[in-house]
């Protein structure tokens, strides 16, 4: 049996609390007679405790776009998976490659963060993976993906009801406004699955993972991924600062 499908929406640094707000309730009112498929928004943290309160037993659900590893304690700044779940939070992004490349996130936090967000139980991760353009260039994807999946992954104990995303966002894809050719996201989802099969079984990645796209798509471009066999939903950006644009591209792919 196929998943449901899952579009997230990651506003980034995009839109002040304001913003923020009035855009979380068009997207409620848009998805009010959401009846298939999964729809998320990931907003900014200081928009966390307001957003619960308009999407409060709403379908559309919310997540944050990054958690420290740690419960609690002297980590100036940071946010723990508890406080994620305190605010409502059913979701959160990990190790997405803005945050690798500018607040120099290796894989060693990934992975700790991860650990600690699996462990809470309440949080499903979106785990952001994908090589960057001179990778592309170079023959080297497959090994960037296969590495990016055991660095993040190994050692890490799946339970039965632990659900996993995994975003493949081709970076040179991010915010570009080209999206990467579908068939060529299918092979990427495919060499996913494998990895992912081999360090998991195959049962345990058809239960408890999803494997979904991001880079670029918007309504015009999204057409072309809803046929592809390995591809469980969408992460979207730019597109999804316009709740009709999202609507749109959302209903695309749940093909309501
Ligand atoms: C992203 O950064 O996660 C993303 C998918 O962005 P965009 O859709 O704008 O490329």
């Amino acid at each position: 049996m196929k998943k449901e499908k899952i579009i997230i929406a990651n506003w980034k640094m995009k839109l002040n609390l304001a913003e923020t707000l009035k855009l979380a309730k068009e997207i409620k009112e848009k998805f009010k007679n959401l009846n298939k498929g999964k729809i998320v928004v990931c907003p900014n943290f200081i928009s966390l405790i307001e957003i619960n309160k308009i999407l409060k037993n709403n379908p559309v659900k919310f997540g944050a776009q990054d958690v420290f590893w740690e419960g609690k304690g002297a980590y100036t700044g940071e946010i723990s998976p508890e406080m994620l779940v305190e605010s409502g939070c059913e979701y959160v992004i990990i190790g997405h490659s803005e945050r690798r490349k500018f607040m120099m996130e290796n894989y060693e936090i990934i992975h700790k963060e991860i650990k600690a967000v699996l462990k809470q139980k309440k949080l499903t991760p979106i785990i952001c993976i994908g090589e960057n353009w001179d990778e592309r260039k170079t023959d080297r994807r497959d090994f960037v993906l296969f590495d990016q999946l055991q660095q993040a992954l190994s050692g890490i104990d799946i339970t039965d009801n632990q659900n996993i995303i995994i975003a493949y966002e081709p970076i040179w894809a991010i915010g570009s406004g080209t999206a990467i050719e579908p068939s060529e996201a299918e092979y990427a989802h495919k060499i996913i699955k494998l990895t992912l099969n081999d360090m998991f079984g195959i049962k345990t990645v058809k239960e408890n993972f999803r494997i979904i796209y991001g880079g670029s798509i918007t309504n015009d471009n999204v057409n072309g991924f809803i046929n592809l066999d390995n591809l469980d939903g969408m992460l979207v950006g730019g597109a999804s600062l316009d709740a009709e644009e999202f609507y749109k591209i959302a209903k695309i792919i749940l093909r309501d």
